[in-house]
């Protein structure tokens, strides 16, 4: 075939699925090496209408990456690191891991330059977290990727490539009407309405990015690419706090390390960049794996707690450390912990093996999940991204606690309650209780979306959630997304079915 294009085979296998575990079909496969290889193979494609599954690392736990038909386009060779103009920005190809870019950060800046947002999982792509707005724990201290991407390189579904960098175009008012210089300098006209809808003043991921007058650059954030191929991206870095310290408190009693990071959250000169939040299903999950690895992990869980809450604590020097410390510490009290219990992490040896706890959470759930498969192949993880708006995530997880224990089903609850979003993890163990879990799902994205939440606060839709956008959005604004989307990708070959059905 054309383009280094080849027919799928078995070898190619573990291209059908993502994190998600779901798992599609493909006719063909191709492993581009650059943005003008990808034009010629999205100029074909569109000619001939054939779908394209574009992957990055395939860590996305939506589905989006999962081909169903079509030509699956691994992005894996897109290498390429470099610094910015000024040094103050890293250039990455768009399948260079986040683990790459730290360390290379850290090397280029001496250590005193970073990228915040980090997604947990590290071997996560740079093309892959911009198309999905992704987050993390210090997204609480610094916004999601979004607030990072400063110029963009992409690869339109007709093969156009183009360089959008922040702060040069823009839409007037809900109007996109731009010429853009491509590759060759012929102009790529944009003449597109866009959709009508308010995106929640929530951390969120689901859907497109609109704003009135936005900068066309948002657009393709988080767009799970379904506008472009994003083959190259720029991200500005920030300096880095002097100190980062680690700490994490426990609790007796369900509700109390609620409180704790609720009440600490309102007090100024907290100083925190990341809140983290386990329920007593997390801590027991992370007990079992720590029985079962018998002393060969970095940490060592106490028994006997309901709740524990992990925070980043910045400071500029020891004074002001000290007196952060001890701000939190009156906190922990104050909730019903006892400060002496808490773990506190200065050197950056034991700050990693308490990242490596907080990883573990996920990593647990999904090695339970993957068990259970063995025997119920008609299950996946049922993992809940859904955010809500200051104030109501006590009541939020009260309502989650209920559901679930009405339905008895097994379940973890953990995430960013610094940005009021957390995680629930069903760990389903035959099919009838996966599919009561997706159940009480579609619920709760309907009550998220009343109350002005987000149904998926850093995953992104994929092709797992979409019927969630319809509830959050309704199907007027679906509808406007797919008259938006048709202006880039007229053929509808791009991540298709990703976000919202095609037809
Ligand atoms: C254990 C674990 C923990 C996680 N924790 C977090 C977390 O804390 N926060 C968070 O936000 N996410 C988290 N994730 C989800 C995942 O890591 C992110 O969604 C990440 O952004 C996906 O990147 P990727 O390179 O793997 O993309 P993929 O999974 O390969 O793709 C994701 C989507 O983007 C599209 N895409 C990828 N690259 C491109 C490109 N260059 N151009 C056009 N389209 C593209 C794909 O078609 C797909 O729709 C976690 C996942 C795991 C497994």
């Amino acid at each position: 075939m054309r383009n280094n294009i080849i027919p799928f085979s078995c070898e190619y296998a573990l291209h059908l699925m993502d994190e998600s575990k779901k798992s599609g079909e493909a006719d063909y496969i191709v492993f581009p090496r650059s943005s003008e290889e990808i034009a010629e193979i999205l100029k074909y494609c569109s000619e001939k209408e054939i779908p394209v599954t574009v992957q990055g690392s395939r860590t996305g736990v939506g589905g989006g990456a999962v081909p169903f038909g079509g030509l699956v386009m691994s992005l894996e060779k897109l290498k390429g690191l470099q610094a910015g103009k000024d040094d103050r920005s890293v250039i990455a190809g768009a399948a260079v891991p986040l683990s790459e870019i730290s360390r290379y950060v850290r090397r280029m800046s001496g250590d005193r330059l970073f990228l915040p947002p980090d997604p947990t999982e590290t071997t996560a792509s740079a093309g892959g977290v911009v198309c999905c707005n992704s987050s993390g724990a210090r997204t609480f201290g610094y916004g999601a990727m979004r607030e990072f991407v400063k110029r963009l390189r992409v690869v339109t579904a007709e093969g156009r490539i183009l360089d959008i960098p922040r702060g040069k175009y823009f839409a007037g008012g809900r109007k996109l009407d731009l010429s853009i210089p491509d590759e060759n300098g012929r102009a790529f006209t944009l003449k597109a309405a866009l959709p009508s809808y308010t995106v929640p003043s929530v951390k969120n991921a689901a859907g497109y990015w609109i704003r009135e007058d936005m900068d066309l650059i948002d657009l393709f954030i988080g767009a799970e690419g379904t506008l472009g191929v994003i083959v190259e991206a720029e991200f500005s870095l920030a300096p880095k706090p002097p100190l980062i310290w680690g700490l994490i408190s426990f609790f007796p009693e369900e509700g109390q390390g609620v409180s704790f990071a609720e009440s600490l959250k309102s007090q100024p000169g907290h100083g925190c960049i990341s809140m983290e939040y386990f329920d007593s299903g997390s801590l027991g999950l992370l007990l079992q794996k720590q029985e079962e690895m018998k002393g060969t992990l970095s940490w060592h869980l106490p028994e006997g707690f309901a709740e524990a809450v992990f925070l980043e604590v910045t400071a500029e020097d020891k004074r002001e450390m000290t007196e952060r410390i001890r701000l939190i510490e009156k906190e922990i009290r104050k909730a019903g912990g006892d400060p002496g219990r808490a773990w506190i992490a200065g050197s950056s040896r034991s700050f990693e093996s308490f990242k490596e706890l907080r990883h573990a959470t996920p990593e647990a759930v999904n090695a339970r999940v993957a068990e259970n498969k063995k025997s119920h192949p008609g299950i996946t993880k049922l993992g809940s991204d859904m955010s809500v708006p200051e104030g109501f995530i006590t009541d939020t997880i009260k309502m989650y606690r209920k559901d679930l224990d009405e339905a008895g089903l097994q379940y973890v609850i953990f995430g960013h309650i610094g940005n009021d979003h957390l995680h629930v993890n069903v760990i389903s163990r035959n099919e009838e209780e996966y599919l009561r879990g997706k159940e009480i799902y579609e619920g709760w994205a309907r009550r998220v979306s009343e109350l002005g939440g987000s149904v998926s606060a850093e995953h992104g839709v994929g092709k797992l959630k979409r019927e969630f956008l319809r509830i959050m959005y309704g199907e007027k604004s679906i509808g406007e997304m797919r008259k938006l989307k048709k202006v880039f990708d007229p053929k509808g070959i791009l991540g298709r079915d990703n976000i919202f059905l095609w037809k």
